[in-house]
């Protein structure tokens, strides 16, 4: 017998509705290129993304196509991410660290037909243009300044349409709406497709009081690019729900962000461990001159968040840190480290190591770990491949049959992550299969070792990686970027390794460096430092 409840689609314009209805008073807000702020509201930003929409059709956009998007995080970002699904187009952002060789696969391989681009990025945009086919390129100007010929301009586009000619798509919720590439350091990247039901899915939990907690009276900055996973969700969530956004356009070092913090009130903002490392050097150095009373929840993720970084702005700052565990291919957001009320009555050293931990899954999120015995056991200790399976799980890579094999045979996604699951359903993240180091038949966890090194008062960054040994397979070493003004030696740091760690974790090798190279989307790039030390003897 069936249920007898209306079969509502799950549709992204559902979600824009909502806030032009019951929100349309509340604010986002743009730090633009020339630094000015930009503010409008959720009033005027569903009329220009109405206009959008219909203007995409007007110039033969058919539901299904992709729209590339070349930009910063922006309010004509937001109204690009609600115009295309809107009509059932798929809007598909593009990484702007990527090379421009990887950038014009992907654009190829997606076959967009319409590209969005930043006037200010139309240098890296001039270095691949020539290697793609797309129908139109539209370019958001840079207050005033001409635009090439041959292109049209966003804003022109957006004036020159009738909004009542809007029609939001009411289809089918299974219907894609996003694309994102993945930025992995290996091989091409891969294309990752949501649809309208997944992203609405993913937005409720999202905003539980279990997930990032999110509610309408929040001023969300996300700092994590909207290219990035489509920002997290972010934008999506919070126009669900309402809540101000403060997008930081191509500002996003310590300072200018501190400022906008302190001028907006932000209460929620999202990031990348590296950004937060850098806030938190500027804070140290400058006590009490930003004013981030109003800032409730800082959310990191994509990388993970030392335990030292999450107790420094604990303890000197005041300042919570919410860590997140996702992926490119989980919308992103897989698990959460909340505290459950078992673990809050620890003590508090006891609830930093769970903080530090990547948390439990999310409502609907399933995990499981796998190892060559079969399943792991939820001992907390017994390493293993993370599966995942859930209504925000990639079930397949865009047009890349070849990569099958990243799923199970009864429909779970093969995460690449090594993780230990403890009897509390806490996820612990120990490397990416690529990065963990087998000394002697043994698995090493890069990211423990890095996490311990980086609580060393001296070191700003540590990335910790396999070197080839004759004896073992496989050693550890270390690269380390130290404090500015701040000292430590080989030994020291071997001496503060050591009550923490099984002697053969100890890496056999530390280098001091300037930088540790990082990803497009700002996380350590071991592959360059392995093939750099490939033949380096301890
Ligand atoms: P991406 O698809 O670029 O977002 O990268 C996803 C990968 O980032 C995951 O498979 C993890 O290896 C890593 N990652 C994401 N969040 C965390 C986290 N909180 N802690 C450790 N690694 C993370």
């Amino acid at each position: 017998m069936n249920g007898l409840m209306m079969n509502y689609q799950l549709t992204l314009p559902t979600l824009m509705k909502r806030a032009e209805t019951l929100h349309g008073k509340k604010q986002i807000i743009t730090r633009q290129p020339d630094k000015s702020l930009h503010r409008y509201t959720y009033t005027d930003f569903a009329l220009r993304t109405k206009k959008l929409s219909v203007a995409l059709q007007q110039l033969g956009v058919m539901p299904g196509d992709r729209v590339a998007t070349l930009c910063w995080n922006h309010y004509q970002h937001l109204e690009i991410y609600f115009g295309v699904p809107s009509f059932g187009g798929v809007l598909h952002t593009l990484n702007l660290r990527l090379s421009p060789d990887d950038l014009e696969y992907i654009v190829n391989h997606a076959e967009d037909k319409v590209i969005i681009v930043d006037q200010v990025l139309l240098p890296l945009f001039d270095k691949f243009k020539s290697k793609i086919n797309v129908k139109h390129v539209i370019v958001i100007p840079n207050a005033g300044q001409p635009i090439p010929e041959g292109t049209l301009n966003y804003e022109e586009v957006i004036a020159s349409s009738d909004e009542r000619k809007y029609i939001p798509f009411e289809g089918d919720e299974n219907t894609a709406a996003a694309m994102c590439y993945t930025s992995g350091t290996t091989g091409k990247p891969k294309g990752v497709l949501y649809s309208h039901r997944s992203i609405v899915l993913h937005s409720m939990v999202s905003a539980y009081a279990e997930g990032l907690s999110i509610t309408e009276a929040d001023v969300v900055l996300p700092v994590v690019p909207m290219f990035h996973v489509n920002a997290w969700g972010l934008p999506f969530t919070c126009t669900m729900l309402g809540s101000t956004i403060v997008f930081p356009g191509p500002y996003l070092d310590p300072i200018s962000l501190l400022e906008l913090v302190e001028k907006e009130r932000v209460t929620i903002t999202a990031g990348v461990p590296t950004i937060w490392l850098g806030i938190l050097n500027v804070l140290d150095a400058t006590p009490g001159k930003y004013n981030l009373s109003a800032l409730r929840s800082m959310i990191v993720g994509g990388s993970a968040a030392p335990r030292s970084m999450i107790k420094s702005f604990q303890e000197r700052h005041g300042l919570s840190i919410l860590h997140a565990w996702g992926m490119t291919e989980t919308s992103p957001l897989g698990s959460i480290g909340i505290l459950n009320s078992e673990i809050q009555k620890e003590n508090i050293e006891l609830r930093y190591d769970y903080r530090a931990k990547q948390g439990v899954p999310v409502a609907f999120v399933e995990i499981r770990g796998r190892n060559e015995d079969g399943l792991i056991p939820w001992d907390g200790k017994t390493m293993g491949e993370l599966e995942i399976r859930g209504p925000w799980i990639a079930s397949a890579y865009y047009n890349s049959p070849e990569q099958d094999d990243k799923f199970t045979e009864d429909g779970w996604f093969r995460t690449g992550d090594i993780v230990t699951l403890d009897d509390k359903g806490y996820i612990e993240i120990k490397d990416r299969s690529k990065d963990v180091i087998k000394s002697g038949g043994e698995w090493i966890s890069s990211v423990a070792l890095e996490g311990a090194l980086m609580g060393h008062p001296a070191v700003a960054e540590a990335a910790v990686f396999a070197i080839p040994d004759e004896k073992w397979a496989e050693r550890p070493m270390a690269c380390i970027v130290l404090k500015e003004g701040k000292t430590a030696t080989r030994e020291e740091l071997k001496k503060f390794l050591e009550p923490l760690f099984a002697k053969f974790w100890l890496p056999d090798a530390y280098e001091f460096v300037k930088e540790i190279p990082k990803t497009s989307v700002g996380k350590f790039k071991k592959s360059v430092l392995r093939e750099q030390f490939n033949t380096y003897k301890a």
